[in-house]
């Protein structure tokens, strides 16, 4: 597989809605980064393969659901970067594979389907060790949380011109990627993390946890999760096709849309003061959207 990765652009958004509150708003576009190994993954995976070469590791085992950004990415990568790659993924092996998982497989990812409660458990089934030994399999966690992936989430800022922005506004799943901008960035910049998961609290420590010896500050919102992981409503898809047909961006409904969204609810609510300018990180995870009905979105 080749390397086809672009650098990301920043897309300035008008709408009225904004100007009329003196705010302004722009996307940094995650999304067209590489084809596959979209937004966030890549930045949080990469610092992972390094210490997994560096170990002489010769396959990567993570975890991950049927529509996962994160298996799918790591799959990508690993092929990228002449790893074997192993997913765990929960639930029982389904008749069809879903077309996230027949992607991964394309990559060569080797699937386990192990029921719900192994999942939570985080259980290795013991035919995974079949074609390698225990010392030669690098482990990451599920979603990829832990510090190098917070270490590789900084340079999602590095190389931009982000200085200008008051607001850095990104959704929250571990947090991993939250904990990266909150480190990397500056004094004067307002880090706002939209939990998608349903009274998901416990991630404000966790993702204090990862930015470790520094006090920066962040704030995460729980209000805006749509009934919780992966849940939408037919709100939340309007929205999404209204948000493409304003500004063309396609967003995923399970990271994406909902932190739009509270960007937007929150600038309705004067949330942010007069002059602030928002810079909302578009994380990719667009694959995501396969899971819905087709017809579903406009894009
Ligand atoms: C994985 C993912 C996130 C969440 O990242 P965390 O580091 O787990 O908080 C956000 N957006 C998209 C599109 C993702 O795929």
């Amino acid at each position: 597989m080749q390397h086809p990765f672009h650098t990301a652009r920043i897309m300035p958004v008008q709408k009225e809605a904004y100007q009329h509150k003196n705010i302004e708003l722009a996307v940094l576009r995650l999304d067209e980064l590489h084809p596959v190994i979209s937004g966030n993954k890549w930045y949080k995976l990469k610092a992972y393969l390094a210490h997994a070469a560096q170990q002489q590791k010769k396959a990567v085992l993570t975890f991950g659901g049927a529509y996962s950004n994160h298996i799918v990415a790591t799959a990508a990568a690993c092929a990228m970067y002449g790893f074997q790659s192993i997913g765990i993924i929960r639930g029982e092996a389904p008749n069809v594979l879903s077309p996230t998982l027949l992607d991964a497989q394309q990559y060569g990812m080797h699937l386990h389907f192990i029921s719900r409660e192994a999942y939570r458990a985080k259980w290795i089934p013991p035919e995974v060790y079949g074609p390698f030994k225990k010392w030669e399999i690098y482990e990451i966690g599920e979603g990829g949380y832990g510090a190098k992936g917070a270490e590789g989430s900084m340079d999602i800022l590095k190389s931009l011109p982000a200085e200008s922005y008051t607001h850095i506004i990104a959704a929250v799943g571990t947090g991993t990627m939250l904990a990266g901008l909150v480190k990397a960035a500056a004094k004067h910049q307002q880090v706002i993390g939209i939990s998608v998961l349903k009274n998901n609290f416990s991630v404000q420590e966790a993702i204090q946890k990862l930015i470790a010896a520094s006090t920066k500050k962040f704030q995460i919102v729980h209000d805006y999760h749509f009934g919780g992981y992966a849940k939408h409503t037919p709100e939340l898809l309007q929205f999404m096709s209204d948000w493409y047909h304003g500004t063309g961006i396609p967003i995923d409904f399970v990271y994406t849309a909902k932190t739009f969204y509270a960007a937007e609810l929150l600038i309705q609510k004067d949330f942010f003061k007069p002059g602030s300018s928002l810079l909302l990180i578009h994380s990719g995870g667009l694959q995501g959207n396969r899971s819905l009905p087709p017809g579903a979105l406009p894009f």
